[in-house]
């Protein structure tokens, strides 16, 4: 049997040195005692995987509104697939990939209804009040909105764990816990979470967006990414070529999403392999987050191509006037929904009410409204 020791001696000799050990954690803001089974990012894992904002995620947007189509990714398969990207990716690596799980679980928690068209309404609506993003907001969620456990607010998650939820720009005003720094370099597992929750959008929205019929695949077609992609599959399986089983471009296009996967994560391992070798002057994971430039990276090439997708994802579907009308429409129906709620602030509920003290009526609002699933907007709109 192994304990949680066994777990964290065993981490202890098999990471590589900018690999962050669970035994070197700073801990949780409220002590509590180890868990004889689990280390302590496997414990956090856990604590994220049965909040009930981890399960609101399945009725968010990833980018069709989530009632729109049963096989349509919505937040929880998108972060599902960031999980296993980060997993696999940190493993080859050496990195702690129980750490990177439980970051790429949580790192979309703070997202709003109806994808970033929800997210700008709502930090347009709330610019004189602290502004609004979806990683700060996971980690209010993480760190005061999640109600869980009897006796606290929170998840009372480990520093690294909340830490590594910081990433990108977070409004200045935006009320987050003070022993956390505003801007920080993620350590490498974070970084590579960050990475994966890049290759996992740009490879299932190419996915969705072909499936959905609003972008043909000839506007992939001259992109290495894609292009090197699907020669990989026709070499293996040359029997879908001439397209004559009604199953075969759907087998086709699944499969070229997936060797494209293949592709990208293992571009990240051997780029940031390099890496990693040529940092010998960097001795621990705190020495990474010193750093003002990341060390987990794409081959020079792969970044390339990636932008250049990035951009017809972004000009052909995510600006696809379809894609835009409806999460527009939503979002107009969810910042109602919003002042409603403001003018009237006995429709919170009780918990969130006990709250208006402390942050203030508009924080407490946003708080609220952005935990909605879009499900529940449309019940509250429609
Ligand atoms: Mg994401």
């Amino acid at each position: 049997m192994w304990n949680h020791e066994d777990l964290e001696a065993r981490e202890a000799e098999q990471l590589h040195r900018l690999g962050l050990r669970a035994r070197d954690s700073r801990g949780r803001r409220v002590p509590e005692s180890a868990d004889p089974l689990r280390t302590c990012f496997q414990r956090d894992r856990d604590r994220i995987l049965h909040s009930s904002s981890f399960r609101r995620l399945q009725h968010k947007t990833q980018v069709f509104p989530a009632a729109t189509g049963d096989h349509y990714r919505t937040r929880l398969t998108h972060t599902l697939e960031v999980s296993q990207m980060a997993r696999s990716a940190c493993l080859a690596l050496g990195l702690n990939s129980d750490l990177a799980e439980t970051v790429a679980l949580a790192h979309d928690l703070g997202h709003p209804p109806f994808g970033h068209v929800g997210e700008r309404a709502l930090h347009r609506r709330m610019r004189e009040h602290g502004g609004f993003r979806h990683n700060a907001q996971g980690l209010r969620i993480v760190d005061c909105l999640e109600a869980s456990y009897a006796g606290r607010t929170g998840l009372n998650l480990c520093w690294e764990t909340r830490v590594s939820l910081l990433k990108s720009k977070i409004p200045p005003d935006f009320p987050i816990a003070n022993d956390l720094p505003r801007t920080t370099t993620p350590y490498l597992e974070g970084q590579v979470v960050d990475l994966c929750d890049r290759i996992a959008y740009v490879s299932h929205d190419m996915d969705d967006a072909i499936r959905s019929g609003l972008v043909a695949w000839e506007a992939f077609a001259d992109l290495e990414l894609p292009a090197r992609s699907l020669a990989t599959i026709l070499r293996r399986y040359p029997q879908l070529a001439d397209g004559g089983s009604p199953d075969s471009s759907r087998l086709l296009r699944v499969q070229t999403v997936s060797a494209m996967i293949s592709i990208l994560v293992q571009d990240i391992v051997h780029a940031t392999d390099e890496r990693m070798e040529r940092a010998r002057d960097l001795r621990s994971p705190e020495a990474v987050r010193e750093q003002r430039a990341q060390i987990a990276a794409h081959s020079r090439e792969c970044r390339l191509e990636l932008t250049r997708l990035v951009d017809v994802l972004r000009e052909r579907f995510w600006q696809h006037p379809d894609v835009l009308y409806a999460t527009g429409e939503a979002t107009e129906r969810m910042s109602r929904l919003f002042e409603h709620i403001l003018q009237d602030p006995d429709l919170l509920p009780g918990r969130f009410r006990q709250r208006i003290d402390g942050d203030g009526l508009e924080r407490t609002v946003c708080d609220y409204v952005s935990g909605m699933t879009d499900r529940y907007v449309d019940q509250q709109t429609k």
